[in-house]
């Protein structure tokens, strides 16, 4: 007889497959919060949960490093502040685990090459899809750029809710936290700082 292992309907339709320990995990967790995991609705919760946070977590298989690798040379004389502003991005904070929304200011002051501008995002989402603290996706994010482009200066804000604290606990909706890492030049010399953060909107 035959012993082939029929994969499931939505690994056929290319999901990953999720480990039985995993979704058990999940049932046990939706039995701790007080629900019942074998009533109808939430028959398919755990393969749905796991699969997000595989989503929610996909930095962990990315260099971030690795999208600032192809540089522009040409860059024309420009020797001014290059600046991403309003980066939307979702994290997960590591101490609940519960989304962290917000959107961040990046910019660096080149030497002699630049990078594709939507680059500076993707730095920003291969730390953010992973569990954090807003504290030290400010610094990575900076570090990142700091060693890979060699700049003059970088400087990033970074500006989130918690649902940690707006859904649960003191219930403070609302309340953004903001963080940030300055470098180089934006560090040392006060007006180029003031001019960095005055083009973010601070
Ligand atoms: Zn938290």
């Amino acid at each position: 007889m035959s012993t082939a292992v029929i994969p499931d309907s939505d690994e056929s339709r290319g999901k990953i497959p999720v480990p039985e320990d995993v979704q058990e995990a999940i049932r046990t967790l939706i039995r701790w919060s007080g629900d019942d995991p074998t009533r109808e609705g939430l028959l398919d919760t755990p393969k749905r949960v796991a699969r997000a946070w595989k989503e929610y977590c996909q930095g962990y298989d990315e260099d971030p490093a690795h999208h600032l690798s192809r540089v522009f040379e040409e860059v024309g004389g420009y020797d001014e502040i290059v600046l991403l502003k309003d980066i939307p991005f979702q994290s997960h904070c590591e101490h609940h685990m519960a989304p962290i929304i917000g959107k961040a200011a990046i910019a660096y002051l080149p030497t002699d090459h630049v990078v594709g501008i939507s680059k500076l995002a993707r730095v920003l989402h291969a730390y953010a899809r992973r569990l954090q603290i807003q504290e030290r996706l400010t610094a990575e994010v900076a570090q990142c750029i700091w060693d890979n482009l060699n700049p003059k200066g970088v400087a990033v804000v970074i500006e989130a809710s918690h649902a940690c604290m707006t859904a649960r606990g003191v219930r403070t909706s609302g309340v953004g936290m903001v963080t940030s890492r300055v470098m180089g030049l934006f560090r040392s010399d006060q007006r180029s700082r003031e001019e960095v953060l005055k083009l973010m909107g601070y």
